[in-house]
């Protein structure tokens, strides 16, 4: 190359402010420290980040002291680097028997009891249609059973069962009723799934006293049930619940914050965010392993928002940056609906969520970016990347739903603009599977050098945003524009 030309070359790259963000952050990364993070965090010493396991103590103390280490600061009202969850482990009950007229639902099989205490009985039924507000009005439940649909007309996602029948146990339990029978009758959600996945102790945020009111789906996909309440045919149940167990259990959300530079856009945060729990020990593998590490899903997302409190704090942007590393994603997303419901920084001041959830990769040219073309903070986040050599691509595996099982969309509902930066995939295929929630997924079979350019790449794209004069918006049409408009005021 003609030596005139290299040199015009270098004095435009240098003059190119996003090189020379690149240039920054590539120095300032500690790759050594990154990667101990990341092999520490998805070590058998933490038996696979599991919230109602004693080794989750290890792992959020962990993240806690690197993130003070960091120079990154408290939030008032947190305790400490920790925002507390009451959690409540409730057990499937050893005895779990209904009957309704004729029919004999059992625990595990059409009966699932969800919450509360052990209760046996015959009771009277109410119907409450969905269970809504307006459904409990002018009823008289007092001792007996309030029996409603699962869900709400509009509302079947799996997130939504579960989050409405917390509505409903508490309007049960406020309206005098002894249990929650939840009619489950919804075909786009496998009831064979949803019974594997629930016919065992299951997490859940202690809600005080409506916890203790028993909480029970029956399977009537058919609406046969639904049917003969109707007609009143069936108007009494006898219940033979027993043997059931919950208990209480800490959960911590690990949260801290760095203080934006210029006076006014300081009040703004831009949230960086990533689930660092895990499914725990399980069913071994072909080799006998049976801790599920996690090393993809998520300590390589846990790791990257480490490594962005190290960088910002030391290089603060414009706005102020909010760290949320959640627990008891794995659960339900847990940890992030407590935040999005019991948030220490008003959510309305926080513009902007860059999640970060993974189940592997298999394209190390790309960054998946799960809500790409939904929000106009897409420019920033591809230019970022690209600044890396990698491509910024959509969610190519929309069949999946991953945007909406993830932490980040406890915040879409909020109305706060919010992707999630995932590793490459292009297809959630074999390559895939092999790791996905496998006792294989390990960092010994992790490219590292990916892992290096994936974590930088992140922070330069939250920085672009951090600093960007305009704030990031939803785009026209999108299913969230209308909550981000509320919550925004604009
Ligand atoms: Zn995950």
């Amino acid at each position: 190359m003609n030596k005139k030309l290299l040199g015009f070359g270098l004095a435009f790259l240098l003059a190119n402010p996003l090189f020379s963000q690149k240039v920054a952050i590539e120095k300032a990364f500690n790759n050594q420290s990154a990667l101990e993070d990341f092999r520490y965090l998805a070590s058998d010493e933490l038996m696979g980040r599991d919230p109602v396991r004693p080794e989750i103590e290890l792992a959020y103390n962990y993240i806690a002291s690197e993130l003070k280490k960091a120079g990154a600061k408290m939030i008032p009202g947190a305790d400490g680097y920790f925002q507390n969850i009451p959690f409540r482990m409730s057990s499937p009950p050893s005895t779990g028997q209904i009957k309704l007229d004729k029919n004999t639902f059992e625990q595990g099989k059409d009966l699932l009891v969800l919450d509360g205490k052990s209760i046996s009985g015959s009771y009277e039924l109410v119907d409450v249609g969905f269970g809504l507000e307006e459904d409990f009005q002018g009823k008289d439940l007092k001792g007996k059973i309030a029996v409603s649909n699962v869900g709400a007309p509009d509302r079947f996602g799996p997130a939504d069962l579960f989050a409405l029948g917390r509505e409903k146990t508490a309007r049960a339990q406020e309206s005098g009723a002894i249990a929650l029978i939840e009619r489950f009758n919804v075909p786009s959600v496998p009831w064979q799934l949803v019974s594997n996945f629930l016919n065992r102790p299951t997490l859940g945020v202690d809600q005080g006293e409506s916890s203790e009111l028993t909480y029970i789906w029956i399977k009537d996909m058919d609406n046969g049930v639904r049917s003969a309440m109707a007609d009143q045919s069936i108007s009494k149940a006898d219940l033979m619940i027993s043997g059931k167990t919950n208990k209480n259990i800490d959960g911590k959300n690990v949260v801290a914050w760095i203080e934006g530079t210029d006076p006014q856009l300081k009040n703004e945060y831009v949230m960086l965010s990533a689930h660092y729990d895990h499914v725990g020990v399980g069913r071994p593998d072909a080799e006998g392993d049976s801790i599920y590490n996690g090393a993809r899903d998520n300590a390589v997302g846990t790791v990257a928002v480490m490594n962005a409190a190290r960088f910002f704090a030391k290089n603060p942007p414009k706005r102020s940056i909010l760290l949320a590393l959640w627990t008891a994603e794995e659960k339900g997303l847990l940890g992030s609906a407590y935040f999005a419901e019991n948030p220490l920084i008003p959510l309305n001041q926080v513009i902007f969520n860059l999640n970060i959830d993974n189940g592997g990769y298999n394209d190390t040219s790309v960054i998946t970016v799960i809500g790409l073309g939904r929000t106009t903070g897409d420019d920033q986040i591809s230019k970022a990347v690209s600044e890396f050599g990698l491509k910024a691509i959509p969610d190519p595996a929309p069949e999946q739903g991953l945007y909406d099982r993830s932490d980040n969309v406890n915040f879409a509902r909020k109305g706060i603009p919010a992707p999630t930066f995932s590793l490459g995939f292009q297809a959630f295929d074999d390559e895939i599977q092999k790791y996905y929630h496998k006792p294989g997924d390990h960092v010994e079979n992790f490219d590292l050098d990916y892992a290096i350019n994936y974590w930088k790449s992140y922070i330069l794209a939250a920085q672009l945003i951090a600093n960007d004069s305009s704030k990031p918006v939803w785009v026209a049409g999108d299913k969230y524009e209308k909550a981000g408009k509320d919550l925004y005021g604009n």
